[in-house]
Order: C-alpha cells, then sequence, then structure tokens
C-alpha cells in the first residue's frame, strides 16, 4: 500500500512540509491560455475514486505520526461536491487527528454551486485556506487568457469564503497583460484585491517556457512582454494602489527575480522603495541572479 500519485504534482510554496493528497488529478478549467500544468494526457481531468482516497487517507494516518498539514491536489481540488469532500475532511480528522489545517487549490467556479452552508460545513471540517489564482482584476485581460472568470465573480467567491472563516491567498500575475495593458491590469488587479481583503497576497511572473502561441492568440498576436524594468514599474503600480487592512505579501516564487515580503498596508511604503530602487538601480538592488530561476 501506498499513496498514489499522476506525475506532474503541484502545490503553493507555502505547501513544502504538507502531505500531499491527490483527491482529483488534472483541472477540471484547464484552458487558461498561459498554463501548461496540467496539459499532458494522463492529467486529463478525472477524480480519484472516494474509496481509494479514503484507503490512503487511513494508511497515512497509520504510518506518519505528527502530520500537521494537508494539501489536497491538484489543479482544484474544490470542483469536488461538498458532500465527498466533507467525507475526506472527516477522514483526515478521524485518521490524522493532528492536522490542523487543510488547503487547496480553489477556482472561483467551485464556489459557485456551493452554499454558505456547505462553506461552512466545510471550514467547520477542516478545510481552512484556498489558493485562488485570481491571476488578474482586469476583465478584458482574463477574457484574453481564457480564464473563464470575471473579476466580479472572483471578488464575489473571495467574500463568501472571507464569510465562513476560510482564509483566502490570491496570486497576481506580474507582466500578465504584457506592455500594451500593464497599467489597467495592475490597477484593477489591485482593486480586486482592496474589494476582497485576502489574507495573503502573492505575485508571480509570467512565464512560458512551452512557447507563446496559444497565449499570443488570446491577445490576437499583439502581446509584447514587458522588460524587467517594465515588471518593476508595474508591480510598483500595483502596490500603489492597494489598500489593504492586514494581508500577508509575498513576491518568493522562483519566477520573481525580487523578492519582497511584508505586511500590507503596513510595510506598503518600504515595499514602494525596495521596487523603486530595483527600477533606479537594478545593479544594486538585491536580485535573483536569472540562473537561479527555473525558467
Ligand atoms: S484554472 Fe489554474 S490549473 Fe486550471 S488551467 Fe487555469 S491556471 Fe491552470
Amino acid at each position: 500500500m501506498t499513496i498514489r500519485y499522476i506525475d506532474p504534482v503541484f502545490r503553493p510554496p507555502s505547501e513544502a512540509r504538507s502531505l500531499i493528497l491527490q483527491v482529483t488529478n488534472g483541472c477540471s478549467w484547464c484552458r487558461c491560455t498561459y498554463c501548461d500544468m496540467y496539459t499532458q494526457p494522463q492529467k486529463r481531468f478525472s477524480i480519484k475514486p472516494p474509496e481509494e482516497v479514503l484507503r490512503e487517507i487511513e494508511w497515512a494516518g497509520q504510518r506518519y505520526h505528527g502530520i500537521r498539514r494537508v494539501f489536497l491536489a491538484d489543479g482544484d481540488a474544490t470542483a469536488l461536491s461538498t458532500r465527498r469532500l466533507l467525507d475526506i475532511l472527516h477522514a483526515i480528522r478521524t485518521h490524522l487527528p493532528q492536522v490542523t489545517r487543510v488547503a487547496s487549490y480553489c477556482s472561483p467556479r467551485n464556489i459557485v454551486g456551493k452554499s454558505d452552508e456547505d462553506l461552512k460545513k466545510l471550514y467547520a471540517a477542516g478545510l481552512k485556506l484556498v489558493y485562488v489564482g485570481a491571476e488578474s482584476g482586469d476583465d478584458m485581460v482574463l477574457r484574453c487568457i481564457d480564464k473563464g472568470e470575471t473579476r466580479q465573480q472572483t471578488i464575489t467567491a473571495l467574500n463568501r469564503l472571507a464569510d465562513t472563516g476560510i482564509r483566502r491567498s490570491i496570486m497576481i500575475i506580474n507582466g500578465l497583460a504584457g506592455a500594451r495593458f500593464s497599467e489597467q491590469h495592475a490597477i484593477h488587479s489591485a482593486q480586486l484585491a482592496n474589494e476582497s481583503q485576502p489574507d495573503y497576497l502573492a505575485t508571480l511572473v509570467i512565464n512560458l517556457p512551452h512557447g507563446d502561441a496559444r497565449f499570443q492568440r488570446g491577445f490576437d498576436g499583439q502581446y509584447e512582454s514587458l522588460s524587467q524594468k517594465g515588471l518593476f514599474a508595474e508591480l510598483h503600480q500595483f502596490m500603489q494602489a492597494l489598500e489593504l487592512k492586514s494581508s500577508l505579501f509575498r513576491s518568493d516564487h522562483a519566477s520573481n527575480q525580487l523578492v519582497l515580503k511584508g505586511v500590507l498596508n503596513k510595510d506598503k511604503d518600504k515595499l514602494l522603495a525596495q521596487i523603486q530602487h530595483a527600477i533606479n538601480q537594478p545593479e544594486h538592488a538585491d536580485l535573483r541572479p536569472v540562473w537561479i530561476r527555473p525558467f
């Protein structure tokens, strides 16, 4: 007996010490034009048979003691029905009683079919944190990348989650709109964050390791990638427009050259100064060497 994984398996950096349970395979949407995470044939979306998931949880409970965090993979495990998620969460509570946090990636569309009562039950059963790839707060950009969500749908889902106590970590992609739409992407993404007040906010940098043909089609071939300075300028504009009460901010994903950490808005001036310094004097800024980045 072991836990069965279908590779590749992805998880957020902050789940590095979590037990990964692959309760679904792939992504139920799998259309975003910048995303190649689940495009291989073996990653076509499917749901792991419930009895197999329950056996894996029981097995992990017998073998591993002291597991405190569990991450439900893959791309949007919250696509599962509330009933199935509750079965999984209850099994975790029974067989892994020391777990204090279960987390998952979550698309706003996963939330639409769940009532507020459902979300409260999921929180009470242990689902404490979801990672939402908002990517942009600009509807035109969201259409270009075929995200299948609007800014308002994302804000509504995030605020419904907040009302239940489930913490929200949202991701915005720096450079996603290219040079032409950079400003509206920065401003509207900040507005999305302001209207949803996430517990955690992270920025990644766009990267297209398998080429940009599919991505370019969404922009009618007009996408022009930003220079390093352009990426920093967009990040500065985004940060400047943020009005957050208490969100932990991170730009420490491997795709970021400039690593930033702080609590917003408390540390906003300090972070803005760091970005401005990277714009003005990149040679003296504390940037990650390009060779460290995996792309
Ligand atoms: S919803 Fe997430 S995992 Fe699915 S295709 Fe879009 S970015 Fe990729």
